[in-house]
């Protein structure tokens, strides 16, 4: 926030701008003046500088002048989205009343108001939203020493909360990918929410939490939506407030937002990821930030906004519950099978509008036409989607589930039908919604409108007649009403000789304005039509606005059921989509088992394979991968570029699809329930956080040695590449005969440090793999394909010869490695002789002896008191360590 200005000295108008500012010190104030909206003083430099407006002065302040630029209002969505997008917020401040108005309680300017506050996670309007996304509002908040966590969608209304650890915090974010994060105070600064610091909004805790989110749902306390722990309720009411103060519902000039209950998620088992190991997998955006390379995007094939949003939240919350899972598979299975009834399902899907959608934005009192068209419209497909199912005979569970949803009781569509015209207007104000016929009030206040147009029309020939001029033109004004309108010579000679025998009658002209080459007149006669057409304007105008509001109760009141019904329409959606995908060959149903299988055969990364398709490049290698009980881990070696990250990933993918509910992109796949995912392939960086590489790296390391089960899964790229050689062989090995031995999880382990390789006659479960190079033609050629043993060892000295490094360079490269591979062979025994970690394996006595320089070693590291030395002393101890080793 900059430093406030003086507000004193200011015009009246300025003054209210002062106030608005100083209660939105960090937002751009959208300030309403008549047709604008207008922004001032830095507001207007930086919006002008965003939105590429025009930067002018109005007026000054204190003998500045002060820069404004302008929005105009019916433009206001489109520069809305584009701050918004950058994560700008924007306070609204609307005229609340009529120039008249004021004038008449003699105030010196319009009163004004902040009727709305729009932030990135408050955002209901189509063109603020993104398809396929969900914008949540994230809120965290404390109570009983307990973070609680609770997330709404206000363009959707759906609404949840759980407790959680602040270490399961950056997992979460990830995996809702929220658009704006409410914090308390403490919090701010927090590491966990370093990576999305610019999407936090500090918020104080609210008071009474309990009343107030009882409040919020207009019930007398919560008790009726489940049971909460403190904290829920504290987040959840974080939320609430907020909505209610963004909202201008507050201030009593919006309407409540609607949110359904919210639902406790702590019973809901899901597959666990942490924050690096979805960013690593890349589910629902890309490593480099972008929603088009992303595994979601990939496998998409939903035909609806709310089908893709309800697809990524599958993708984002796997399931651990076999009879769940399975009961998706099924509903998948069916649709893959039924094609027909596919068609017909996808055919109704197909450009389908966005009921949840239409629905808040009615609830906010902001909407158009065409979000009632919505409900009507896609209520319609909604029925006629349950018509087909119900023919197609008996189906799976989740499908039967969902059918019954599609055709609501005290469904709107009726009524709907009936009431809305076939042309609707795109805005509310320009009136003609209603369809005739619909209500007899309002087709009697039309006719005696139209009446009166045509009684305008046929008094214009009367009086052209009369007054003896053929060009007399009866002519509309904002202002002023029906006007006669003559050209000046003729308005001239009226005034000069007015029809003697018109004097006194209704028809007597009566003159009104002059213009530079017009008169203006009007007589009783029309001075009264325009009374009447006046009337009935505004009148016909009320009583649609009053139908309109009555329509929108109806809708809101069968919220519930049209909710259950567009998550009806959606979840059709995902299962007939991932049955499209599956319909093209290439996927198919995982067997999810209670054991700890995993065997995929000809398995495939859907995001790699279909950015090759893209470029035209080679096929897609299928691989297969067997981590079933006896060869549970794998270590997979081979040159830089040859595949090894695609497999792991692909891997850990077959997992997520797989419990997410959909097919997989294999020949066949066996999977035991996996509860924790963890990938760590790419980048490990932490620019944000500012750790090194290396340090990030230990960190997420340690999350899976601390973690793990033996029902998880882990992809593991080249630990301990961000240190040298030595401590990163020494702890990837450490690592490696974790996982083996203690952890005893499934996992695929890449590595450069071909010298683990030796484990692999002394850890019973692991086998190893490489990927498969050739030499072509002097060229290295990646085949792609894993292959059982290790990797011949030479191919980094292949790889710089083929890259031009003089023959004599690279001839003296290869005296080197011979000699340290002559070294290295030491290393060998040293895997027999490493007593394996947590000592499951019989020591052997001999062996187990340290070596007597390590003695030496340990020995001036217990006599170390480090609380006792200068960094100056330590350093020198550390050399001193050095040469004992
Ligand atoms: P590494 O991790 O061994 O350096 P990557 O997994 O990053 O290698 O793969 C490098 C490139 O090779 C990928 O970008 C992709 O274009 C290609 N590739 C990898 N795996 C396959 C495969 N199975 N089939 C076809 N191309 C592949």
């Amino acid at each position: 926030p900059r430093p406030m200005r003086s507000a004193e000295g200011a015009t009246p108008a300025m003054a209210q701008w002062f106030a608005a500012k100083a209660q939105h010190p960090d937002g751009f104030v959208f300030f309403r003046m008549g047709d604008f909206y207008e922004l001032f003083f830095e507001d207007a430099q930086e919006a002008a500088a965003i939105l590429g407006l025009a930067v002018a002065h109005r007026g000054e302040h204190r003998g500045e002048p002060i820069p404004m630029a302008g929005v105009p209002v019916h433009a206001l969505e489109g520069y809305l989205a584009r701050l918004i997008r950058q994560g700008h917020r924007v306070a609204i401040c609307e005229q609340r009343e009529t120039p008249e108005q004021a004038k008449a309680r003699k105030a010196p300017t319009i009163r004004r108001e902040i009727v709305r506050l729009v932030t990135p996670g408050t955002v209901t309007e189509e063109a603020l939203l993104e398809n396929g996304r969900q914008p949540w509002l994230l809120a965290l908040a404390f109570a009983e020493g307990e973070l609680g966590a609770a997330w709404a969608d206000l363009s959707t209304g759906a609404f949840a909360c759980e407790t959680l650890r602040i270490a399961d915090l950056p997992a979460l974010i990830a995996r809702l990918d929220p658009a704006e994060i409410l914090v308390p105070e403490e919090l701010l600064g927090h590491q966990a929410l370093s990576p999305v610091a610019e999407r936090l909004t500090p918020a104080e805790p609210s008071r009474q939490p309990a009343a107030r989110i009882a409040d919020f749902f207009g019930v007398a306390s919560l008790d009726g939506f489940g049971s909460f722990a403190d904290a829920e309720v504290a987040a959840c009411a974080a939320v609430a407030d907020y909505l209610r103060r963004t909202q201008g519902w507050e201030a009593g000039s919006g309407a409540a937002p609607r949110l359904r209950p919210p639902e406790p998620q702590g019973g809901r088992e899901t597959l666990r990821m942490d924050a690096a190991t979805r960013r690593s997998l890349e589910i629902l955006r890309s490593e480099r930030g972008d929603t088009r390379n992303c595994l979601a995007a990939a496998v998409d094939r939903t035909l609806t906004a709310a089908g893709a949003r309800e697809l990524a939240a599958r993708l984002g919350a796997p399931l651990t519950d076999a009879a769940a899972i399975a009961a998706r598979h099924d509903a998948v299975e069916m649709l893959r099978d039924a094609s027909s009834l596919r068609a017909t399902l996808r055919g109704c899907l197909k450009a389908a509008p966005d009921m949840a959608r239409a629905l808040a934005r009615l609830a906010v009192d902001r909407f158009a036409p065409r979000d009632f068209a919505a409900l009507r419209d896609s209520l319609g497909r909604a029925e006629a989607m349950e018509a087909a199912l119900a023919e197609a005979g008996p189906l799976p569970a989740r499908l039967e589930a969902v059918r019954r949803a599609l055709r609501p009781g005290d469904s709107p569509r009726g009524e709907l039908l009936r009431a809305l015209s076939a042309e609707l207007p795109a805005r509310l104000e320009d009136g003609g919604l209603v369809a005739a016929g619909y209500d007899g009030e309002l087709d009697a206040l039309k006719r005696l409108r139209d009446d009166a147009r045509g009684a305008i029309a046929a008094m214009q020939m009367e009086l052209a007649r009369d007054w003896g001029v053929a060009s007399l033109k009866i002519r509309h004004h904002q202002q002023f009403g029906y006007l006669v309108e003559l050209p000046a010579a003729a308005g001239e000679k009226l005034l000069r000789a007015p029809p003697v025998a018109l004097a006194g009658t209704p028809r007597a002209p009566m003159h009104r304005q002059t213009m530079a080459n017009a008169h203006r007149f009007t007589c009783p006669a029309l001075a009264e039509l325009d009374r009447r057409l006046a009337a009935a304007g505004e009148q016909a105008q009320k009583r649609e606005a009053a139908i309109v509001q009555h329509l929108r109760g109806l809708c809101l009141e069968a919220g519930r059921a049209i909710d259950a019904a567009a998550a009806a329409m959606a979840e059709i959606d995902v299962h007939a989509a991932a049955a499209e995908l599956a319909a093209g060959g290439g996927w198919c149903r995982p067997e999810i088992t209670d054991r700890t299988d995993f065997a995929i055969r000809q398995g495939r990364h859907p995001v790699v394979e279909a950015a090759l398709a893209r470029n035209r490049g080679p096929a897609f290698v299928p691989n297969d991968a067997d981590l079933s009980a006896g060869q549970r881990l794998c270590l997979l070696t081979g040159p830089n570029m040859a595949g090894k990250s695609t497999f792991l990933r692909q891997n850990a993918m077959v997992v997520v699809l797989a419990q997410a509910g959909l097919f997989v992109p294999a020949a066949s796949a066996r999977i035991g329930l996996v509860d924790r995912l963890f990938s760590r392939v790419g980048a490990a960086d932490d620019i944000a956080g500012g750790r090194s590489t290396f340090m990030v790296e230990m960190t997420e390391t340690a999350a899976i040695l601390n973690q793990a089960t033996a029902r998880s899964l882990v992809v593991l790229d080249e630990v301990g590449r961000g240190t040298a050689t030595w401590d990163g062989l020494a702890i990837a090995w450490a690592v490696l005969e974790a996982l083996h031995d203690r952890i005893r999880a499934r996992a695929v382990f890449a590595t450069h440090f071909h010298e683990l390789t030796a484990l692999s006659g002394k850890l019973p479960e692991l086998q190893l793999a490489h990927m498969k190079v050739r030499e072509h033609r002097g060229e290295v050629v990646f085949q792609h394909q894993v292959a059982p043993g290790a990797a011949e060892k030479s191919w980094g000295l292949h790889v710089a010869r083929l890259g031009g490094v003089p023959r004599a360079v690279v001839a003296r490269a290869g005296a080197v490695l011979a000699a340290l591979e002559e070294r290295a062979a030491g290393l060998e025994p040293l895997a027999e002789e490493m007593p394996l970690f947590g000592g499951t394996v019989p020591q052997r006595s001999a062996m187990t002896q340290p070596p007597v320089e390590e003695s030496a070693a340990l020995e001036a590291l217990d006599a170390l008191d480090p609380d006792a030395l200068s960094p100056r002393e330590a350093l020198e101890a550390l050399y001193h360590l050095k040469m004992l080793r």
